[in-house]
């Protein structure tokens, strides 16, 4: 048995974490009382690890290698699909292993990790990063979306490959029904996914409405579906970015729906600042969904790093902690009471999408934990220090060390 002592937690209170083999066993002021094995936190502060609940795996790091396109999400699909054809189960392997390792590096011990299921790349993907997953299970868990990026009925074939990526152990079931070419083909997308998630009784997690078009409606179809089905608190909703544009009276039924369904809304602010809005003159737009509208009403919002220097997204570094603070800035989320909305975006929220029993900073939790030489997660924001230790089940698995030098004259 260990412990941090003397830690600040993000309500400000100053405890003691007492962790026994990977679970937190007890945690307050005082609890590490006759312990010997003491990490001194002179209130610095603790945190859960964060978890990156919608990432892409498979596409990490191949920006270089893509031809130039015009920034929109069309183009970058378009774009990655001469890459992908290329894809090796060890090349998909490395670069993903690069990024979890990254990840854990910045705080991150969980991450859900969509991979593209299509007739261009077949399975390599989902092998690569399954490998890479179980090459990082030390330090991490990592749990895979199947995810057909290229649509269903789009791509013929596609359904067959989700079936066989479900049987091979993807985690959850993907999808993206607003690709479809009409809302026909949109509403068969979203039955043959919950058709699937049915068959393998697993969670599901799409890819909805990531267009600034306010006429995509594919949301409610999703919501409708869940509600009708009984699959309430199961369904993960990405992106959507239509809902911005979309008119009042349907985002608020709709809000609603998914409220009832228990639907958590993976916002990506992150890559959605830089792809949406690029028709806009004038006024344009941040590309973001109705985040607050979606908090208000008490649905669950979780932020993702979704890219990381991608066809979509030239930057990104598996730090949970930037997300946040872009984020914040997309969602203008500046005050204390917005603050913890943040921080809950990036730890509470994806645990909740998850279906995490045994995450938190809390007695009986994993204990994944983070330390940072600050002493508010307000100053964690400001300051986008990397952590100085991260803990994966009760195990250091991480360290950083910044060394900065100011040299005055005498
Ligand atoms: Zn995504």
């Amino acid at each position: 048995m260990w412990a941090l002592q003397d830690a600040r937690l993000p309500t400000g209170a100053v405890a003691d974490v007492v962790v026994d083999r990977d679970r937190i066993v007890r945690l307050g002021s005082g609890a590490a009382d006759g312990l010997e094995d003491l990490v001194d936190c002179s209130g610095k502060l603790v945190l859960p690890a964060f978890i990156d609940a919608h990432v892409h795996l498979d596409k990490v790091l191949i920006r270089d290698e893509l031809r130039e396109h015009d920034g929109t999400l069309a183009a970058a699909i378009g774009a990655i699909h001469e890459r992908k054809r290329r894809y090796t189960v060890e090349d998909v392997r490395a670069r993903a292993r690069r990024v979890i390792e990254e990840s854990v590096r910045l705080g991150t011990t969980r991450l859900r990790s969509h991979v593209d299921v299509d007739t261009i790349g077949g399975l390599v993907p989902l092998e690569g990063v399954m490998a890479a997953a179980a090459d990082c299970a030390d330090i991490a868990s990592v749990q895979t979306i199947a995810f057909p990026q290229e649509g269903l009925l789009r791509d013929p074939g596609a359904f067959d490959l989700m079936s066989a990526a479900l049987e091979m152990g993807a985690d959850v079931v993907g999808g993206m029904p607003h690709w479809e070419v009409d809302e026909e083909a949109q509403r068969e997308h979203v039955r043959l996914c919950f058709e699937l998630a049915e068959r393998f009784d697993r969670d599901i997690d799409m890819h909805v409405d990531e267009t600034d078009d306010g006429g995509v409606r594919t949301l409610e179809i999703v919501a409708d579906e869940a509600l009708t089905r009984g699959y309430v608190g199961r369904v993960c909703a990405g992106h959507v970015c239509s809902l911005a544009a979309a008119d009042d009276a349907y985002a608020h039924r709709v809000i609603e729906k998914c409220l009832r369904a228990g639907i958590s809304i993976a916002a990506n602010p992150v890559t959605n600042l830089v792809l949406q809005g690029r028709g806009d003159r004038g006024l344009i737009r941040r590309g973001t969904t109705r985040i607050g509208e979606f908090r208000a009403a008490g649905v669950n919002v979780l932020f993702g790093q979704d890219c990381v220097k991608d066809g979509f997204y030239p930057f990104g570094r598996g730090s949970m902690l930037e997300v946040a603070l872009i984020s914040a800035h997309a969602a203008h989320l500046t005050n204390r009471a917005d603050l913890d909305f943040a921080l809950r975006a990036v730890t509470e929220a994806p645990a909740q999408a998850l279906r995490l029993a045994d995450y938190g900073l809390r007695p009986g939790a994993r204990a994944d934990l983070q330390l940072f030489a600050v002493s508010s997660w307000a100053e964690a924001l400001r300051l986008q220090p990397p952590p100085e230790k991260v803990w994966f089940g009760g195990r250091l698995v991480a360290e950083n060390r910044i060394t900065s030098l100011l040299n005055r004259a005498d």
